[in-house]
């Protein structure tokens, strides 16, 4: 369903996708690990469609359709959803008035009713448990002095309203204790259904432990370099990167 066919991006004429190939089927979590600065944010946001970085070659087709022409938001409405590894604060806009927003404008592409203030909320209480977040949270400013924890809560929340048919997470692991890991990933394991598509990216193996890839790539200087299951997350933590890299340059 989501396809990655030889994706090249770059930003501000830096090459930073060198051709990417990735086919994420209904029902599959794939996990993407890599280096630091090796583009794994890049991607996330060139499939989401983020104005800063231009597309020099490839495809993202989503259902064979290409999604390379389509705003962001048409892109959001075709139900591809990404959680930030840095969530946006928003002064101001409280997290329920987003978050309402954001589902009716999904709802209402979807030819459903848009949602009431007291029906939006009792949806919003009822999947806040998902992730064991506090209630308080939806009448704050988005994000604005959320702890990281309460930040990657908020991201897991909106993917679990918004019932995306692509979901991509960037580093929902990223500044977490143990305890919240395993809620936000085991949140995450409870919105797996055989109609979505997940890709999860992470530095760490600790957060597949919860959530279990089908899938395992390594991403290294802009491209996928290593393919294989679930036991690939665990050579990385044990061997690092280097041993790709070296394996790598001898290939
Ligand atoms: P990762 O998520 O794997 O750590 P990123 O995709 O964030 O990597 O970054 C890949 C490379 O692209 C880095 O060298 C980074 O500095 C560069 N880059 C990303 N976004 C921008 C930007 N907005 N402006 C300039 N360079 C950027
Ligand atoms: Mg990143």
């Amino acid at each position: 369903m989501l396809e990655l066919v030889g994706l090249k991006a770059e930003i501000d004429g830096k090459p930073i996708l060198k051709g990417v190939d990735l086919v994420i089927r209904p029902g599959e979590v794939h996990a993407v690990m890599g280096p630091n600065a090796s583009g794994k944010s890049t991607l996330s946001k060139v499939i989401t469609g983020h104005p800063d970085y231009v597309v020099t070659g490839g495809d993202v087709r989503l259902d064979g359709v290409s999604l390379l022409e389509m705003a962001p938001e048409e892109r959001a409405r075709a139900g591809v959803f990404l959680s930030f590894q840095h969530p946006v604060e928003i002064p101001g806009v409280a997290t329920s008035v987003f978050l309402k927003a954001a589902v009716n404008a999904v709802r209402k592409a979807r030819g459903q009713d848009e949602l009431d203030a007291a029906a939006f909320l009792r949806l919003a209480r009822e999947k806040m448990k998902l992730v064991e977040m506090d209630k308080e949270l939806l009448h704050r400013s988005l994000n604005e002095g959320f702890s990281g924890g309460e930040k990657k809560r908020n991201e897991i929340l909106q993917m679990a309203l918004l019932e995306p048919r692509v979901a991509i997470l960037d580093e929902p692991d990223s500044g977490l204790d143990v305890d919240a890991l395993r809620i936000v990933a085991s949140g995450v394991e409870a919105l797996r259904t055989p109609e979505r598509a997940i890709l999860v990216i992470t530095h760490y193996q600790r957060l597949l432990d919860h959530l279990k890839p089908d899938f395992t790539h390594v991403f290294l200087d802009g491209r996928i370099v290593r393919s294989g299951g679930p036991e690939l997350a665990l050579e990385v933590e044990t061997r690092g990167y280097q041993w790709v890299r070296d394996a790598e340059a001898t290939a």
